[in-house]
């Protein structure tokens, strides 16, 4: 890994792109507006950013369309739309270092993590989803002696993406790649903190061999850019990352106009359940990187601890330990676990969170506090709370930051009772040497992805997506392909001789 000075050096030489990306061009907004895309690292700007609006929007929907109808990409044979997309794998990787620096630069994740988690992320995803492009069959229907039923896929036609700015290159990624193996063109607005990476993941693409109109970026604001996409009329699916406020705005926006699918990724309140007989060590290093990965904005983070009360003293002094060693530091030193929060406004929103849990009687046992760091004042320790109860905010909200709520319990059923009592259903996790509870409590977990003796389980051929108000329909595997296809029937009837 290069050093600190090696990433500073490239930081202050960084050209980063800042127009919209709309039929093959980089193209100012129609109305020529911008917003300025500012680092919480320093809180100087990155550059001035197209800020899109309707005309934009329109603009997009009509290039994707043409291009769509053009069959330039929809209909070409999927082992050239595997080839291109392989393409842009490869060029993800060989780009890693400038790609992984957007993402540090604009929402002030450390560079290691961008580097060695996102980047390589991203690429696996185009790669996985590269591979599946011309092993993906129909299938024909059994039926009478003088008829043939083929049940075939087909692109659903222009496809929208609205991403947050937690995981700016993997978000994009996620939705890029099979929505682009099917054959669909595609419109992406990134996250108003995050647009640079998916501007350059465009140029890339491009590079590869996607044909004009086949995907374009719209950086702007969520009513400015997201609004119009999900009330578009020519907008055939749309899918979105982010709070489950917003993913309820895309539904009302989708029965106002074209009834187009959606499918929508949003909050969560995962409980890790840690019982008595597990491997304390691993349990308490897994559930610190649970909550603090990311400094804690990870839609699935692992916010609820539920600990047997039997362990509780010899489970927080090891977590305890594996805090102190993810204390915040500088985003583009190498060394760096814990970056630092996304903007001002979140990190206020964040410590507002600390200020009602001990408002309300939870106690605190580290972090709870704010930092400067080099210029930056977006850092917050990682902080623990204990004596939460489950009708207390902290046991019920989503805070998106590096904060956790450590509920205590007794037995298993009072366990899987806390686990599920939560308007969201992301994730869990279990920790235990018993095989039978492990399984038990996985089938009673009202969740989309159970890890157990371990946190996050997450691949590309695994769907990821949730259940309640995390939304519904998955990113990853060949399932997220449905969201993005259609299913036809052709029915051949002969006449017999
Ligand atoms: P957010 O406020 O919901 O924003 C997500 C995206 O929606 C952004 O691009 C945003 O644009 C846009 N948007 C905002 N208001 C809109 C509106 N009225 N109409 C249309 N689009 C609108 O979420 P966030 O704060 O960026 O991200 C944090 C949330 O995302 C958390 O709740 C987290 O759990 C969730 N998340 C979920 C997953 C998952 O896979 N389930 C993954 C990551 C994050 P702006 O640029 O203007 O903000
Ligand atoms: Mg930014």
């Amino acid at each position: 890994m290069q050093d600190l000075s090696y990433w500073q050096r490239r930081a202050a030489d960084l050209r980063p792109p800042c127009l919209a990306f709309i039929n093959g061009r980089f193209v100012p907004a129609a109305d020529r507006r911008t917003f300025t895309d500012t680092s919480p690292i320093h809180g100087r700007p990155l550059g001035e950013i197209a800020r899109c609006g309707e005309a934009d929007v329109e603009l997009a929907a009509r290039a994707a369309r043409a291009s769509f109808e053009s069959g330039v990409w929809s209909r070409r044979h999927p082992r050239q739309r595997k080839a291109v997309l392989q393409k842009l794998a490869a060029l993800i990787r060989q780009h890693g270092d400038e790609l992984a620096l957007l993402d540090c630069l604009d929402i002030g994740k450390p560079i290691a993590d961008a580097r060695h988690i996102d980047v390589p992320g991203a690429a696996g995803v185009f790669d996985w989803y590269a591979e599946a492009a011309d092993k993906l069959y129909g299938e024909v229907a059994p039926g009478a002696d003088d008829a043939l039923a083929l049940i075939t896929r087909e692109p659903l036609g222009v496809a929208a993406a609205v991403i947050p700015w937690n995981f700016p290159l993997d978000m994009a990624a996620w939705k890029l790649a099979p929505a682009l193996m099917a054959g669909n063109s595609v419109i992406l607005k990134p996250a108003e903190q995050s647009p640079l990476s998916a501007l350059r993941l465009a140029q890339l693409a491009q590079e590869a061999g996607l044909p004009d109109g086949v995907l374009n970026v719209l950086p702007g604001y969520g009513d400015e850019v997201g609004r119009p996409l999900g009330l578009h009329p020519d907008v055939d699916c749309l899918s979105f990352t982010g709070s489950t406020e917003v993913g309820k705005a895309f539904l009302r926006y989708a029965a106002d106009s074209n009834m187009k699918s959606v499918a929508l990724e949003c909050g969560g309140k995962s409980p890790n359940l840690v019982f008595d007989d597990c491997d304390l060590d691993a349990a308490a290093r897994r559930a610190a990187f649970g909550i603090f990965f990311n400094q804690g904005q990870v839609c699935s983070a692992n916010s609820r601890l539920l600990l047997q009360r039997s362990i509780q003293d010899a489970f927080l002094e090891r977590l305890l330990r594996e805090a102190a060693a993810l204390q915040p530091g500088n985003p583009l030193d190498p060394a760096t676990r814990s970056g630092c929060i996304v903007d001002a406004r979140q990190a206020d929103r964040i410590m507002e969170h600390i200020d009602q849990a001990r408002r309300q009687g939870a106690r605190l046992l580290c972090g709870g506090e704010r930092l400067s760091i080099d210029g930056g004042d977006c850092y917050i320790r990682p902080t623990v709370f204990t004596d939460v109860r489950t009708d207390m905010a902290l046991a019920r909200e989503e805070v998106f930051g590096p904060v956790l709520a450590v509920i205590p319990f007794d037995t298993e059923a009072e366990a899987v009772a806390i686990a599920n009592d939560s308007r969201y259903g992301l994730a869990a996790s279990v920790w235990t040497r018993d095989l039978s509870r492990a399984h038990r409590v996985a089938r009673r977990l009202r969740v989309g992805t159970v890890s157990i003796n371990a946190v996050d389980a997450l691949d590309p051929g695994l769907p990821f997506g949730g259940c309640k108000q995390s939304g519904f329909g998955r990113d990853l595997s060949l399932h997220a392909v449905d969201h993005y296809t259609h299913l036809k029937t052709t029915w051949v009837q002969w006449q017999d001789e």
